[in-house]
């Protein structure tokens, strides 16, 4: 039997029970803030004190959480999965890392990696980047910005994520809304593929019509319950 090919795509909602708030609370905004204000290149320029304190504070706060059983689960998939598998989260939190992935790739860049507008050097940060540090590189001030992917800048790894895309026989979402695109279309490239295509979210997502099953739940009953099935079915298939 060949083994399946997997794509995981995961969303804000898989750290929601690790404590880390979503991006569209009930009052639509993220922390307080209007995404606007804080996610995009125009808010950077337009007043960077606030952007940087703003990433600061989220980056201060990834010592305080921890991954939660969803992230663990697909942690032991990835160590257990004997074929192709990458894991694609829109997070910026490392709490996939943290739960033990490996195939992991950060569409959207994260919290503790900063970036030099300078030199164009990254650097993995735990600190604040407000205050204006120097880049360990160049020696620049001021010019370090979070290496995260703002609306309206272009994603990161995507060649990657399309090739794997192209090739899968299974994708699933996890807790992601399906209102930022480019991830919310990869299930339609993942159908074209002719991938099985699964949604595990709290509530059906705007893109659910496009998926073949969609599981509601939190991630982190969810998560675990389908790798324990995948990896049993497998282990039957393999033994058959
Ligand atoms: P989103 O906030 O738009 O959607 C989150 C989805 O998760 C919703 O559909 C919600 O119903 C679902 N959800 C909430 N709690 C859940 C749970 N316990 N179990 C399962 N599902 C749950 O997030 P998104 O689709 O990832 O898009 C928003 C953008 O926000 C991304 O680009 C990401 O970079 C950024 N973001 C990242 C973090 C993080 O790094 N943890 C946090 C907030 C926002």
């Amino acid at each position: 039997m060949d083994v399946p090919r997997i794509v995981i795509l995961t969303g804000a909602g898989i750290s929601a029970e690790s404590g880390v708030p979503t991006f569209r609370g009930p009052d639509g905004l993220w922390e307080g803030h209007r995404i606007e204000d804080v996610a995009t290149p125009e808010a950077f320029a337009r007043d960077p004190v606030l952007v940087q304190r703003f990433y600061d504070a989220r980056r201060a706060r990834l010592a305080q959480v921890e991954p939660n059983p969803a992230h663990r689960a697909l942690g032991q998939l990835d160590a257990a999965w004997p074929g192709e598998l990458l894991i694609v989260t829109q997070n910026v939190d490392d709490l996939h890392e943290r739960g033990g992935a490996r195939r992991l790739v950060h569409m959207h860049g994260e919290l503790r990696s900063a970036w030099c507008l300078a030199c164009g050097a990254r650097h993995r940060w735990d600190g604040p980047l407000s205050g204006d540090p120097a880049c360990p590189a160049c020696g620049a001030r001021g010019r370090m910005r979070p290496d995260v992917v703002w609306f309206g800048e272009m994603p990161y790894h995507m060649d990657r994520i399309y090739a794997a895309l192209a090739r899968s026989d299974l994708f699933v979402a996890i807790g992601t809304s399906g209102h930022v695109y480019p991830a919310a279309g990869f299930v339609e490239e993942a159908r074209a593929a002719g991938a099985h295509c699964l949604e595990l979210n709290l509530e059906p997502s705007l893109v659910s019509g496009r998926f073949h099953e969609t599981r509601t739940g939190p991630a982190g009953t969810l998560v675990p319950a389908f790798v324990a099935e995948l990896l049993e079915r497998f282990r039957l298939a393999q033994a058959s």
